[in-house]
């Protein structure tokens, strides 16, 4: 399935709730949802109101689109967590919490998931000293992800630092070392570190019909 292409804030104005997608932008007086904060489309000033089966497949697009995921990647994802111990919503935040492309986007090395998932996929970054150059690589707790000495002085990475200042501090679960471009994994995420708002449950519930 190809991927979409047109303007993320689509998104974002759907759920009538920044997700963050386009770096920079997102912090900015620009945001598209502080412009215009209703759905978008012809009929998108109207009255919405969804049914359950409604609300519960939005949660779950939002959530795959916060992390930039495609229909059936995700519900891999979902399929990898029901058959974990634990909670099945909690431990599939996890899994999208510990994939390499987040990581590098809370460590700030990049500025927007998506551009993550590329700078990944170009190579810039080792796992425990060895090159990584997939976007799902699924990280475990004293991993260390670094970027290749030669990619530091790239504009795309200078970029990314001025925009980490305004994004608030790393997650207590990574540890950044700013000066080495370098990050640990310390541990999976507990579910009260994932401040977004998501109700992983109803995804659940959407996925176990
Ligand atoms: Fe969403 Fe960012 Fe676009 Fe705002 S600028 S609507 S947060 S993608």
């Amino acid at each position: 399935m190809a991927r979409y292409r047109g303007s993320v804030c689509r998104f974002c104005r759907r759920e009538g709730l920044k997700l963050y997608l386009k770096g920079d932008r997102c912090y900015s007086d620009k945001c598209a949802v502080d412009r215009r904060n209703y759905p978008p489309g012809q009929h998108g000033q109207g009255r919405i109101k969804y049914s359950d089966y409604g609300v519960q497949l939005r949660e779950k697009q939002k959530v795959k689109r916060i992390y930039g995921m495609l229909e059936r990647q995700f519900r891999l994802t979902f399929e990898e967590a029901e058959r974990m111990k634990g909670v099945t919503g909690t431990s599939l935040l996890q899994l999208l919490e510990r994939r390499l492309d987040n990581v590098v986007y809370r460590l700030g090395f990049a500025r927007s998931r998506n551009e993550a998932r590329i700078l990944v996929r170009h190579a810039h970054f080792r796992v425990n000293g060895r090159p990584v150059n997939v976007p799902s690589f699924s990280l475990s707790p004293g991993d260390v992800i670094a970027l290749k000495d030669r990619s530091r002085k790239s504009p795309v990475f200078q970029a990314a630092l001025e925009t980490r200042s305004r994004r608030g501090d790393v997650p207590r679960w990574l540890e950044l070392s700013a000066d080495r471009w370098e990050g640990v994994f310390k541990e999976l995420p507990a579910r009260e570190d994932i401040t977004m708002p998501i109700e992983e449950q109803m995804i659940v519930e959407l996925y176990s019909k």
